[in-house]
């Protein structure tokens, strides 16, 4: 099994690592905490003793390609943005959920539809702590899951602050056995690059991945730092006060949605220089590996587009139709799917573009530094 050692000279010395912190997150969730991200933002040992040489590190490195290919072939991965079993237009039928939520509040309506049935207890979902500032937890509770509704951001910008938290944020340090203390299933709703952190751990077979019962990815252009700095830029932009906000969102554009009922639209390059470094190297937009996928893109304003990936994932979302969630009337627009479907196709396309420009730019730089 290959270890960190390994991982630093195949990928971070040779400056290849995207510093997204997978490696130090995984090392959190299942070994004893051996790794930290440095105030760089790159990995490295904090307590090389506790290193129990898992490897996890390793396999969790986006740029170790052996577990993508098996992962995608386990999950009957598909070109061009993974496998589709069908795709639907659908919203929360409680208006509380919904007023709450980032689009249609579907996410939340599945996750409370599958605990009161009994078919998960838990959730991984990201909790709001402050206007600009979310944790993962896990919510095991009705309230837990409507408070983790809508549309979080990370707040810190700096490096420091990364590597203290951002392993903590990516959210696989709560798929640890101490955390889950026995549920044995939770769903775990994420960004693309936290399913499929997920999904290798999975396919590895380590523990405690069985615990986790459904995965739902957010469709994503990528995670953004709203320091103080960037929401001054923003709202001299946009010509807004922060005060005035009851709403941010991400689809085709940036979306600011005021008080007055107004709402900005900001083309998203705005946020390009707000953005994770690691997000510049993600080619992965429709959260190509979950049970389900999630996002506004496509969708009229209040509801969610819904891209089901697998057979399970399939029944549980049409299992709330009716409970909690219903579908958009599609009477007249027989092409609604077709035209998501391009739509999607669309912004995963240019985010691979984006992703491959910066991954050609980091191996030149490699190669000029060897
Ligand atoms: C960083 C980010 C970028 C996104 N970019 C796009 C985009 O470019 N285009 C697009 O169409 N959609 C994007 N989405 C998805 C979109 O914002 C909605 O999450 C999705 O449409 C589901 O809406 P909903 O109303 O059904 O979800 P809700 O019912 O509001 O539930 C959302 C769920 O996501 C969880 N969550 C929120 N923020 C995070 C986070 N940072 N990490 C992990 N979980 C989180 C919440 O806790 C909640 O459980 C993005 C989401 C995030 C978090």
């Amino acid at each position: 099994m290959k270890t960190f050692f390994d991982l630093q000279k195949e990928v971070v010395e040779r400056g290849l690592c995207h510093r997204c912190g997978g490696c130090v997150s995984l090392c959190t969730a299942v070994n004893y905490g051996a790794l930290e991200l440095g105030p760089d933002g790159h990995p490295r040992y904090k307590d090389v003793d506790r290193c129990i040489e898992c490897g996890l590190c390793h396999a969790a490195c986006p740029e170790n390609p052996e577990l993508e290919a098996e992962t995608r072939q386990r999950l009957a991965w598909s070109a061009p943005i993974g496998r589709i079993l069908g795709i639907r237009v659908a919203r929360a039928l409680d208006p509380q959920v919904r007023q709450q939520a980032t689009d249609g509040g579907v996410v939340t309506a599945l996750l409370l539809h599958l605990l009161d049935t009994g078919h998960i207890d838990g959730a991984i979902v990201a909790r709001q702590t402050g206007p600009f500032h979310r944790e993962p937890t896990l919510a095991v509770r009705r309230e837990e899951i409507l408070e983790g509704a809508g549309f979080h951001f990370d707040t810190t910008h700096s490096m420091v602050g990364l590597g203290r938290e951002y392993a903590h944020r990516h959210g696989l340090d709560l798929v640890s056995p101490k955390i889950l203390k026995g549920l044995h299933r939770v769903a775990l709703v994420g960004t693309p690059c936290q399913i499929h952190a997920f999904r290798r751990l999975e396919t590895l077979g380590v523990m405690p991945s069985e615990s986790v019962a459904l995965c739902l990815g957010l469709f994503c252009s990528g995670n953004f730092a709203f320091g103080e700095e960037e929401r001054a830029r923003l709202a001299e932009a946009g010509g807004f006060s922060w005060a005035d906000v009851v709403k941010i969102n991400v689809k085709d554009t940036f979306q600011v949605h005021l008080r007055s009922g107004d709402v900005i639209e900001l083309d998203l390059h705005i946020l390009d220089t707000m953005k994770h470094p690691a997000c510049h190297y993600c080619q992965d937009y429709a959260a190509e590996v979950a049970d389900i996928s999630f996002g506004g893109i496509g969708a009229p304003e209040g509801w969610t587009t819904v891209v089901s990936r697998t057979p399970k994932g399939r029944a549980a979302f049409l299992d709330t139709l009716g409970h909690t969630v219903e579908e958009y009337d599609r009477t007249g627009q027989p092409d609604l799917a077709d035209r998501v479907l391009e739509q999607l196709m669309r912004a995963s396309a240019a985010k691979r573009r984006h992703a491959q420009a910066f991954r050609e730019q980091m191996t030149r730089g490699a190669s000029t530094r060897r």
